[in-house]
């Protein structure tokens, strides 16, 4: 498995800083594509992150939208758009989720709580809290099977 991480150059934009508060501020909109390769050559998993970054306040925004849906819209439609990017408890979550992904139960909440927490900012805590689940969900398979053939 190996992580890749694509960066395009950045617009520049005017936007409502949800962050600041200012009105009509330039911000850098970037558009980054995060892969998780199998062997090298499979991509297993593709996200595409927006960030816009405000040269007031210097405060990292993500969007939901793409990139080429935000170029063209008024400075106000765009800071409805912006989200904070993930915090360090979701950041934290995704960790503790990969961690306890072989424990019943446990490791199943923690995955679920990760991916609610990492779902809107993406980035690399959402790819792990993804990967937390579907471990957790092949190890739960493997419970119920030990648990119907050692009864
Ligand atoms: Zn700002």
């Amino acid at each position: 498995m190996r992580g890749e991480t694509h960066h395009a150059e950045p617009t520049l934009i005017d936007f409502d800083c949800p962050g600041c508060g200012a009105k009509g501020v330039e911000g850098r909109l970037t558009e980054q594509e995060d892969r998780l390769n199998l062997l090298y050559v499979v991509t297993v998993l593709k996200l595409i992150n927006t960030y816009v970054e405000c040269s007031e306040c210097r405060a990292v925004f993500t969007s939901k939208a793409r990139a080429a849906e935000i170029v063209g819209l008024s400075p106000s439609e765009i800071g409805a758009r912006l989200a904070p990017p993930t915090d360090f408890i979701g950041c934290a979550m995704a960790v503790l989720a990969l961690l306890t992904c072989w424990a019943p139960i446990v490791g199943l909440v923690m995955a679920l709580i990760a991916l609610l927490l990492t779902f809107r900012a993406g980035g690399w805590p959402k790819i792990v809290s993804i990967v937390s689940l579907s471990l957790t969900g092949v190890a739960h398979v493997f419970f119920l099977f030990i648990a119907v053939t050692h009864r």
